[in-house]
């Protein structure tokens, strides 16, 4: 079998980031040699460090290295530190400009509950067993992306912050198509979230996306307003399956989808383009709570690792194959601070790791 050979971008980043990273490459590097792929790793600056580093948060090296890899596994950015900065040099913007600059206009979010967390969901178990959610959100457009923006003095006198909603035709079609798509991969359910009943952009929006439907006919299509959503996002979870939605929306929802499963400590993303490579982190921030502590949970990390194998390297096996460690390393009752639960082991970052290249091992001999 000749060796697949990829080129990925690390990109740590701030907080808690190098710790969950070398947890994660580790794990690759484990799953590579034992499926015969080789990963060449190059290391870069984003966010508070490179903005310490370089005074920018995405220096053009960084942009540059990214561009020419094969994916991109990011940690987390910012922190306490440069809160005060003004926004141009902001940890965030450095974030903004590389999902701008690498195209990923599409968020894909899983939230899955796991049986063995289903007691660290704050939610009743029969509210939350079984959930299984994808949240595509738009990534490139909408509030965060429109102009005008800024703060601007009326002729009074009076300061006025001004942030612009539009999305086009084009940038709804091509998110919603990845939607449909996604969700003839799961169950054939995918629910459209907006607020038309009050914004024109969302009028648009659901215009697009309804028109869209006739070409995936194996898809059942329902809107809902964005409110309504929250609420059944934690009234009956089990509704969804794939929702699809804008920024601003989405970022909210991913998050609130987030917390059914219990921790944000377990919840990997991957952002897809049209041509160029992915980028594959982790759904929660850079934690400077505990940053430097080996109290960190690395699995949205290493299971970003695994997301990153299968939507950007089309390697599945490998992906499974960490995926599985990852159940197994739970069955053992191997838990970090965050999904700690009465009579599991605690473990640190770096023991975690431990245990995952540990089951990574038994996985294998048992595969042969
Ligand atoms: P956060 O996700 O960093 O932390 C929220 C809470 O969850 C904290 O109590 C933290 O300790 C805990 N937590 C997060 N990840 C964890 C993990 N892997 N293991 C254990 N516990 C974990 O969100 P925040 O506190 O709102 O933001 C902190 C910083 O991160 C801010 O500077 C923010 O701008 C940045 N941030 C970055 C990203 C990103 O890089 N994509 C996303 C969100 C926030």
């Amino acid at each position: 079998m000749t060796q697949q050979h990829y080129r990925i971008t690390l990109l740590p980043g701030d907080g808690i980031g190098p710790e969950i990273m070398t947890v994660a490459v580790e794990v690759l590097k484990v799953v590579g040699e034992q499926l015969n792929l080789h990963f060449e790793f190059q290391q870069a600056l984003i966010g508070g460090a490179a903005i310490d580093a370089t005074g920018e948060p995405l220096p053009d090296e960084t942009m540059e290295m990214c561009l020419k890899s094969d994916a991109v596994l990011l940690a987390a950015i910012g922190g306490y530190k440069w809160d005060t900065l003004p926004r141009h040099l902001r940890p965030e913007t450095g974030l903004l400009g590389l999902r701008a600059g690498l195209g990923l206009f599409a968020n894909l979010r899983p939230a899955k509950i796991l049986p063995q967390l289903i007691d660290a969901s704050s939610l009743k178990r029969e509210v939350v067993e079984g959930v299984d959610i994808m949240v595509v959100r738009e990534l490139t457009g909408g509030i965060y992306f429109g102009q005008p923006r800024g703060i601007f003095t009326t002729e009074t006198g009076d300061r006025r912050g001004v942030n612009t909603m539009a999305y086009t035709e084009t940038e709804i079609d091509r998110i919603g198509r990845v939607a449909f798509e996604t969700a003839q991969k799961r169950s054939g359910k995918l629910c459209s979230v907006d607020k038309a009943n009050v914004l024109e952009v969302s009028q648009l929006w659901r215009d697009r996306i309804t028109q869209l439907a006739p070409e995936y006919p194996d898809v059942e299509l329902s809107h809902m307003y964005v409110d309504n959503a929250a609420m059944q996002l934690l009234r009956w979870p089990k509704q969804f399956d794939t929702i699809v939605t804008g920024n601003l929306f989405g970022d909210i929802l991913s998050d609130a989808a987030a917390m059914l499963t219990g921790s944000i400590g377990m919840l990997p993303s991957a952002s897809l383009g049209a041509a160029n490579p992915g980028v594959f982190e982790p759904v929660h921030g850079s934690a400077p709570d505990i940053a430097g502590q080996d109290k960190a949970n690395p699995l949205a990390q290493v299971l970003s690792a695994a997301m990153m194998l299968r939507y950007g390297l089309n390697q599945p096996t490998a992906a499974d194959r960490i995926e599985q460690a990852v159940l197994q390393v739970l069955d053992r009752g191997d838990r970090t601070g965050d999904i700690m639960s009465p009579g599991m082991n605690l473990l640190g970052c770096h023991a975690m790791g431990n245990a995952l290249i540990e089951v990574l091992e038994q996985l294998a001999t048992s595969v042969i």
